[in-house]
């Protein structure tokens, strides 16, 4: 078994790019070349922009090199939520900007090959199905064809699922290797600072006109108060031997349940999400629940990942901040990165090219939002803050927390995470600890 390593990594070969070695000029920088990062220089060259690349270590293996690459709109019960929160035609242009990425992927998928395959996207209830209930007649409101069905092809017994039809799974490192194929991109090169319209790394500089950050958590503190409304969950996948076709992709309503996908004859098992910072027997739960349930069959990868997560589960994509015009981000995309991704590079190509784009300000990042989430992790910040404890992590000073089971040292404010040693392996932080 590979524990540490994801199925996509031992399968996948990306290609190599140099590192920056001279000043340029370009139209748009894009700095971070994970999913989001190089669909936004994708879209954007097709568009005629020129458009560079810069990827502190190599491009898909920040966080994309661990998603399950699920493509839905079905995001666990949200739409009957919106509605109630938000209003129905808000909740409508959610839905919209989703679908329209899932079919941006079918697209995509006749030019290239990533193993996209179309799926039916099931969330499914082992205890109270009164949200599922809820949402079936929330998305039919909302014009998709969904429905509740009694029984799903899962070795456990269900209450119900609700199965939205027609959406779909991918191997995201191979839509980015071809990608990349057509990019300009420069790897090993960490961009440390933004000066008007100059990117900057420790030796060179790009000029330009728009800025991208697709850093996953954005890298420049100094605008744009993300440490405020950005925080990041933890989830653990396993990987499964001579797995059956399970049919679909699967997502359990309730807080510690799991999630399902094929690819191949692997079966994905993904579950117990945390707060990162929060360890309860993650990895030794899904262990458990494979014994129990898929005992015959061999775990043949083992990983966790964490993606970030906003206060009102909706991404902030567009302008960086109020102060910069030519500066935009991508990130909060709440564990479902692969349409939101789609998203963002939808909608900030139209931004550059001043095109109308109706779902801009829904993403907007400067939005106004205060509510519970709100107060709950400035709560934790401030309990992280004061706590006596050392080492400290280096993005805003909060007290670390030890993984045992991964040995790292991971921050429970933002969910910056270091090395053993001290190496920083994830944003918002980006200087290595000294103990
Ligand atoms: C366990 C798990 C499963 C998931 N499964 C799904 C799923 O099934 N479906 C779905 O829709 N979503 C899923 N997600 C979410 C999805 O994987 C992420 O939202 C998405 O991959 C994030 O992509 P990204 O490009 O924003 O970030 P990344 O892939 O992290 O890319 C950011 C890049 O920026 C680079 N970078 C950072 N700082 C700098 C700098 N200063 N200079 C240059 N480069 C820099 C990094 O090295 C990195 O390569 C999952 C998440 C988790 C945690």
């Amino acid at each position: 078994m590979k524990k540490g390593k994801s199925l996509w990594v031992d399968t996948t070969t990306l290609p190599s790019f140099p590192t920056l070695e001279e000043n340029l000029k370009t139209d748009v920088v894009i700095i971070g070349g994970g999913l989001c990062g190089i669909l936004c220089a994708y879209y954007l060259q097709q568009v005629g922009k020129k458009v560079i690349v810069l990827e502190k270590n190599k491009i898909g293996m920040g966080i994309t090199k661990n998603t399950t690459a699920v493509i839905t709109a079905q995001h666990d019960v949200l739409y009957a939520k919106r509605i109630k929160k938000d209003g129905f035609a808000k909740a409508k242009q959610y839905l919209e900007a989703n679908l329209l990425a899932v079919e941006e992927y079918r697209k995509l998928s006749k030019r290239f090959n990533f193993d996209f395959e179309e799926k039916d996207s099931y969330l499914y209830s082992t205890k109270d199905i009164t949200p599922l209930e809820e949402e079936v007649k929330a998305l039919q409101a909302l014009g998709v064809d969904a429905k509740l069905v009694d029984e799903i092809p899962l070795p456990f017994m269900i209450k119900k699922a609700l199965k939205f039809p027609r959406q779909a799974q991918m191997n995201a490192l191979k839509l980015i290797n071809q990608l990349a194929k057509e990019l300009s991109i420069y790897e090993h090169t960490n961009v440390i600072n933004i000066k008007q319209n100059k990117v900057y790394t420790d030796k060179h500089f790009i000029e330009t006109s728009h800025i991208i950050v697709t850093t996953h958590y954005p890298f420049l503190k100094r605008w744009g108060m993300y440490p405020v409304k950005l925080f990041q969950r933890r989830s653990y996948v396993v990987a499964i031997k001579n797995s059956n076709n399970i049919k679909g992709t699967y997502t359990n309503l309730e807080k510690a349940g799991f999630y399902f996908r094929n690819y191949q004859d692997y079966l994905l098992i993904g579950g117990n999400d945390e707060k990162t910072g929060v360890y309860q027997k993650q990895y030794e739960n899904l262990v458990a629940f494979c014994q129990k349930y898929y005992p015959n069959n061999p775990i043949a990868y083992m990983w966790a990942n964490q993606d970030c997560v906003t206060l009102d589960d909706t991404p902030y994509i567009g302008l960086y901040s109020h102060f910069n015009k030519h500066i935009y981000v991508a990130t909060g995309f709440n564990l479902w990165g692969m349409t939101q991704s789609m998203i963002s590079a939808m909608l900030l190509k139209d931004f550059i090219t001043k095109q109308k784009n109706k779902y801009q300000s829904l993403y907007r990042p400067h939005r106004p939002i205060i509510n519970k989430k709100l107060f709950l992790h400035m709560k934790s910040f401030f309990k992280n803050v004061v706590k006596p404890l050392k080492p400290r992590c280096t993005h805003l000073g909060c007290s670390l927390v030890w993984n045992e089971v991964e040995e790292t040292w991971d921050c429970p404010c933002h969910g910056s995470r270091f090395t053993k040693e001290g190496k920083v392996i994830d944003n918002p932080a980006t200087k290595n600890l000294y103990f």
